[in-house]
């Protein structure tokens, strides 16, 4: 049995000045903690949430991540992975970061009433799926309910599954749950999909994929796991219809976590622009992860930024 540890507050001190402050602490920010640390940078890293590993502690399990033959357990991975981290010197504060002040040498971070000051800056603050905010969503979320396709879709063999969204995002990951699904139901609220057209051209070659327009889910009722029920309302008569399905999966958008960023930093449809050493239009302010403008947005992607963006930060500081 997984018993999940909750972080004890460090005595962090406030005068000094890091050599890195990350900010937020999902796998992007915990692997380039883990590296940075290993570099023997004195690094701080700054996550919002009372437990570390962003959106892997909202998954019950994955199983696309290398290494592991059998799925880990989401939280299992994060905690392991800030222990880590954490073993060759990492810093840990668990607190919102409110505001960042990015254009002098050295940078500063206001949590509270607090300022943290570093020579670097590497933000990974990851996105949010867009909720449909109905009641229970977040309760069965991976238990039922999912925001990827291609993290869950694999977990529904011969299923029947929901797609709820009308966009790119939502009509290609249904074709691509029609590869496992028996069945797939598209609902969009509007009145057409807005997919590009050779996604749309794509679509009318699947068998197994049906589209309800003009509908909304309006609750879920998972007392019986077995057999889910959706309800779903039609928006030109508000009648109401009951689906059973084995699962759900929701695409009404990503919203990248830029707020703290917005007017300071160079975004493209929100998310960071970054070069190839992942650094951003500021010099010494670097951005990793799902943040970040990029095709695939996984642990392992994350990972893999995390690593890279240590190493060049590191070269970054031995040049000051
Ligand atoms: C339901 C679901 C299932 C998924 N399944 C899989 C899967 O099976 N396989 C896979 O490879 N990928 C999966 N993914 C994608 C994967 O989780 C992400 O690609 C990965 O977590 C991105 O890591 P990240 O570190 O960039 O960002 P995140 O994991 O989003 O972490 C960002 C962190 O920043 C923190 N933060 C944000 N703002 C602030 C602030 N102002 N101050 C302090 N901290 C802040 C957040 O609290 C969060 O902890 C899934 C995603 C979802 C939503």
């Amino acid at each position: 049995m997984f018993e999940l540890n909750l972080n004890l507050a460090q005595e962090i001190d406030k005068a000094q000045t890091f050599d890195l402050i990350i900010v937020g602490g999902g796998p992007a920010g915990l692997t380039a903690g883990l590296y940075a640390a290993r570099y023997k940078l004195n690094v701080l890293l700054i996550e919002k949430s009372f437990i570390s590993g962003g959106q892997l502690t909202g998954m019950e399990t994955i199983e696309n991540y290398p290494g592991f033959s059998e799925p880990v357990l989401g939280q299992k991975l994060a905690q392991d992975m800030e222990e880590q981290a954490k073993k060759f010197g990492l810093k840990t504060l668990n607190a919102f970061v409110d505001s960042l002040d990015l254009q002098k040498e050295v940078k500063e971070v206001t949590v509270g009433d607090d300022i943290y000051k570093a020579k670097a800056i590497l933000i990974t603050t990851g996105t949010s799926s867009g909720k449909l905010g109905i009641k229970h969503e977040s309760e069965f979320t991976g238990r039922g309910i999912s925001y990827c396709a291609t993290c869950d879709g694999p977990l529904y063999p011969n299923k029947k599954v929901l797609v709820i969204g009308g966009g790119n995002t939502a009509v290609k990951e249904a074709i691509f749950l029609a590869k496992y699904a028996r069945e797939v139901i598209i609902i969009h609220s509007g009145e057409n999909l807005t997919a590009a057209a050779p996604v749309l051209e794509k679509l009318q070659a699947e068998t197994k994929i049906k589209v309800v327009l003009n509908s909304n889910v309006k609750a879920i009722d998972f007392s019986e796991m077995n057999n889910k029920k959706f309800i779903i309302e039609d928006s030109s008569n508000k009648h109401t219809e009951t689906i059973e399905a084995d699962g759900m999966f929701i695409f009404v958008g990503t919203t990248p976590n830029t707020k703290l960023v917005e007017g300071k930093l160079e975004l493209e449809k929100g998310y960071i622009k970054t070069d190839c050493s992942l650094q951003t239009d500021i010099p010494g302010v670097y951005a990793a992860g799902d943040v970040i403008v990029k095709e695939l947005r996984q642990v392992a992607t994350a990972v893999g930024d995390g690593a890279l963006v240590a190493y060049k930060i590191n070269k970054y500081l031995s040049k000051l």
